[in-house]
């Protein structure tokens, strides 16, 4: 028999495990060390008796090729028809290149978020080539590094715009002809904030507009119209409005710039930048603002700034600001983004560059455009003659018809109504598909009109687009193959991921994204699928979806799960927004209050206020834990307007609180919901469930518990789960969290496998061999540094947090200097300063073999001996090998070497390892790149100028 999937993702064997029991001191009974340590660290009142009731879930895993063959036969159910539904996506062709260089390259898509930008220089760069192609694209000067999806975007827009607007109206306009999940988004955000959508055609005949603080116009429209917004864009404005335009990147090619026209704010989709339509998702929106609203921007910036040298140097700029960590004074919730997704379309538009890119878009338009020809030749009428990509044509009682017929030649339209379809021609779509068109029209042609023969142009004159883009050489370097390979290789060789070593990054739970769990993401009948293609076209993705919500509703004693939400964020959101229309059903409309602790993660508050909640904190007492006096004296201060408390279990501390059940059932008393933070699951699968500890709904983080990799900061996916009174609040494709009726679809395959691959048992013993691993580094480092919190029995859960304050005290060096320090010895830095300030948080995870924790143990070890050489003043304060930490290959062999340290010490300091990391700049300056914000690619001459800057 093949050795189980199990042996392959858990780090540790039976002989590792009992060693480290005995270094823990989980004494050494006959039972296996991964029962003792569970036992011990554990409280008996969360574990239920016996094992949870036989269910769906397998008990023991499938092997590699019997789960790859399960999902044969599933993605054998869907059917890779060509989609031209349109409405937000579009059927594009990503360059081979780019699909094995990044989409299947674990250095790219095992990557954490860019915090530690030492290491992150590569995927930085790529994130600010995504920046700069969407401002150049919109004609505007800032963009960011990644929204979740386009309908998302939209509501970060009309809440920048909110913000920034000087009128007093509560009311933002939509475009009668948005696409439609934009408008149904923005009515699930914009009722829950009190914000009043005024739906509005914009023509010359409609009435005008009402006073608002912004208005959506969506350019091209749902219905393929181009049109002039100039005038829509000075109207609002004229009121004191903002305009957020949503706009077609690859259409923004030959038409005028939403920027050039005026517009304040753009929002989009990058996914026809050759990312896989995937069912829905995952892609990459996109949000460009003007001068003077970047300070207002959401989600990731990338920004330029130095290093210690003044080389120029890539970081997250605003980082100490980025939304979600200002709590409740928040304006987004977004932190998971879709970093792996932009990155791909960064690269399509690398690899194609301006020409490509326009000659991509002319070739849309000559097929949508020879499309119309022959369309009005069947007597059809197609409704705008000015159009990029989509048709809308009117084909009075036969629309049903017409859209059987096409679907039976093997292209999907979308039905608009029984008189109308409409679709819409993708960069893939090829001249037999527009035949099949034609021929589906031509079956049920009515009437016969002359055909109309000759060039048109569908795209007017004064829309034109003239101004040039993408005029930065590196959209003009990586034109062959060979270039492009190695443009994509030398930027991943700048970066830690976890192939290289460990990411120990307590709460992120950095753990094996197994290469079988990967491949199924690849195959056409996962990755060719239209988000709305017909159910009897999906029916793999639809079982494959409705497996995984019954699996994951077992694991957490929910009823129900909903598997929309596009990151753990947007599951809290959809979580509150349910606990919210609960309340409302009953009557009870005063309860808004939600609690919670001091601890939380930053996005809890915000999600909260999102979800129109006022938000009151609760202390974190002596140990850590909930302080329950505080959580009681709040809980009847707010008696009446309590809505839900919301926490993490096991806490944002690492530990597992053993009166969890006393504070759900007070919350319950008070006639309030309790909201459990999955984050942390990996610390109680197979073990314990919210369900079970009080919890009404939560959010689980597929991208940390179920083996999504993090793909340098995202995508995630975000499932909401719930006990049955909350069920029907859950998202729907009618009111909806994000754009896709099932979110990010198209990685739910990875998660499916992973769970599949291990079975109940598996999981079970993948929690318990976490939890071993982390009490392991804390029982090794505890001398060293104190391990600041533990729970009853002084074990912690799957992480633990190291306080480096009394280190500090002693000899000035800081959790940043230990941190940078982590990366001459071949580390990414643990979570730093969350959630106590000073501290470091561990995460080791199951899949650690128990070399690397003794590595990363003894790296620890050591830096703290160095630190305390600098305490005792065998090197100066300022002159150390951690304060000038990480030290490049360049600082090594330059020919001064002023250091009291040998160059052997800075680089090797763990002796000569053949799988050295070398990074490729020295510590970035932070402040730097915040005094002096630039968000697009530095002209070239900036490289050789940075040299004098910092000086
Ligand atoms: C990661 C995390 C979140 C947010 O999840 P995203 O997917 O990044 O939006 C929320 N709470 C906790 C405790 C987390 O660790």
């Amino acid at each position: 028999m093949s050795r189980s999937y199990l042996h392959r993702h858990i780090g540790t064997n039976d002989a590792d495990q009992t060693a480290m029991a005995e270094a823990i001191g989980v004494g050494a009974d006959r039972r296996r060390a991964l029962e003792r340590v569970m036992d011990a660290a554990v409280p008996a009142v969360i574990r239920p008796g016996g094992a949870f009731a036989p269910g769906a879930l397998p008990e023991t895993g499938a092997s590699e090729a019997e789960a790859l063959a399960e999902l044969r036969a599933l993605a054998a159910r869907n059917r890779v028809l060509s989609p031209m539904i349109g409405l937000g996506y579009s059927d594009t062709i990503t360059p081979p290149v780019i699909q094995r260089g990044v989409l299947e390259n674990p250095s790219w898509y095992t990557a954490y978020t860019p915090y530690q930008p030492e290491i992150s220089q590569g995927r930085l760069e790529a994130l600010l080539n995504f920046q700069t192609m969407v401002g150049d694209l919109t004609g505007l000067p800032v963009a960011n590094a990644s929204m979740l999806d386009e309908a998302t975007a939209a509501v970060e827009g009309m809440l920048v715009a909110r913000r920034a607007s000087k009128s007093t109206s509560n009311v933002f306009l939509v475009d009668a002809d948005a696409l439609p999940q934009t408008k149904a988004v923005l009515a699930v955000r914009a009722e829950a904030l009190g914000i009043v959508l005024h739906e509005t055609p914009y023509d010359p005949s409609a009435p005008a507009a009402p006073d608002a603080f912004g208005a959506l116009i969506q350019y091209p429209g749902a219905s393929g119209r181009i049109w002039d917004p100039r005038d829509a864009i000075a109207a609002v404005q004229a009121r004191g409005g903002l305009a957020v335009v949503a706009a077609d990147l690859v259409a923004l090619t030959l038409i005028a710039s939403p920027g050039s026209l005026g517009a304040d704010i753009v929002v989009g989709s990058t996914q026809r930048f050759g990312v896989p339509l995937g069912f829905g998702g995952p892609h990459a929106g996109c949000l460009a603002v003007r001068a003077g609203l970047e300070r207002q921007l959401p989600g990731r910036l990338v920004g330029v700034s130095v290093d210690a040298e003044g080389a120029l140097a890539y970081r997250l700029a605003l980082q100490t600001r980025e939304q979600h960590i200002r709590r409740e004074k928040a304006t987004s919730n977004i932190c998971t983004a879709q970093v792996l997704l932009a990155v791909m379309a960064s690269m399509y538009a690398v690899y194609h560059g301006p020409e490509g890119l326009f000659r991509i878009a002319s070739e849309i338009n000559a097929k949508a455009n020879s499309l119309w020809a022959r369309i009005e030749a069947t007597g059809a009428q197609v409704v705008h003659r000015s159009f990029f990509d989509t048709l809308t044509v009117r084909v009075p009682g036969a629309a049903g018809d017409v859209i059987a017929e096409a679907h039976e030649r093997g292209v999907q339209l979308h039905l608009v109504d029984a008189d109308t379809v409409s679709l819409s021609v993708g960069e893939a779509t090829t001249r037999d598909d527009l035949a099949s068109v034609a021929a589906a029209f031509h079956a049920v042609a009515t009437a016969t009109r002359p055909a109309f023969v000759g060039e048109f142009r569908s795209i007017p004159e004064a829309l034109q687009r003239q101004d040039a883009f993408l005029t930065h050489p590196v959209f003009h370097a990586h034109r062959s193959e060979t270039a492009m390979m190695r443009y994509l290789r030398a930027l991943a060789d700048k970066d830690y991921a976890l192939d290289r070593g460990m990411i120990p990054l307590g709460s992120c739970t950095m753990k094996l994204n197994a290469a079988a769990a990967m491949t199924a993401i690849s195959w056409p009948e996962f990755g060719r699928i239209h988000p709305l293609a017909p159910s009897e076209d999906v029916a793999g993705y639809l079982a494959l979806i409705a497996e995984l919500e019954t699996w994951l509703a077992e694991l957490t004693g929910y009823d129900a799960v909903s598997l929309q939400p596009n990151a753990g964020s947007q599951g809290e959101l959809a979580g509150l927004l349910a606990i919210r229309e609960w309340h409302r059903s009953r009557g009870e409309l005063r309860r808004d209050v939600c609690l919670i602790p001091s601890s939380a993660h930053g996005t809890n508050a915000a999600s909260a206020v999102l979800a129109g909640m006022r938000v009151v904190v609760v202390a974190t007492a002596e140990g850590g834990d909930v302080d329950l006096e505080d959580l009681r004296a709040k809980i009847t201060e707010h008696a009446d307007s309590l809505a839900a408390l919301m926490i993490t279990y096991p806490s944002t501390h690492g530990v597992y609180e053993a009166d969890v059940k006393d504070i759900t059932a007070a919350v319950h008393s008070a006639g309030g919901q309790v909201y459990i933070d999955g984050a942390n699951l990996n610390a109680l699968v197979g073990h314990s469930r919210f369900g079970d500890l009080g919890g009404d709904v939560s959010h689980l983080n597929l991208h940390k518990t179920f083996a999504i990799p993090h793909g340098g900061g995202g995508p995630g996916v975000g499932p909401v789960a719930a006990k049955a009174h909350l069920a029907p609040f859950l998202p729907t494709a009618e009111r909806p969290v994000s754009a896709a009726p099932h979110g990010s679809a198209g990685i739910l395959p990875i998660t499916w496998a992973y769970i599949r691959m291990m079975g109940r048992a598996g999981l079970t013993d993948a929690t318990s061999a976490a939890v071993l691993a982390a009490n392991y580094v804390a029982a090794r480092l505890r001398d060293h540094y104190p391990v600041l919190y533990t729970g009853e029995r002084g074990l912690v859960a799957h992480e633990c947090i190291l306080d480096l304050r009394p280190l500090r005290e002693e000899t000035g060096i800081t959790v940043d200097d230990v941190a940078k320090r982590l990366i001459d010895y071949g580390f990414h830095a643990p979570t730093m300063s969350f959630p106590v300030p000073g501290t470091l948080m561990v995460e080791p995870t199951e899949s650690e073999d128990l070399g690397e924790l003794d590595r990363f143990v003894e790296a620890m070890i050591a830096i703290h001996d160095e630190a305390r050489r600098v305490g005792a003043g065998e090197w100066p304060a300022d002159d150390n090998p951690l304060v000038n930490a990480p030290h490049t290959a360049a600082c090594a062999v330059a020919t001064q070497w002023p250091h009291p340290y040998s160059r052997e010490l800075a680089v090797y300091p763990a002796g000569n390892s053949a799988g050295k990391y070398w990074p490729p700049v020295r510590r970035v300056d932070q402040a730097y790149g915040d005094r002096h914000l630039v968000c697009a690619c530095p002209p070239i001459e900036a490289f050789a100028d940075a040299g004098s800057v910092a000086g």
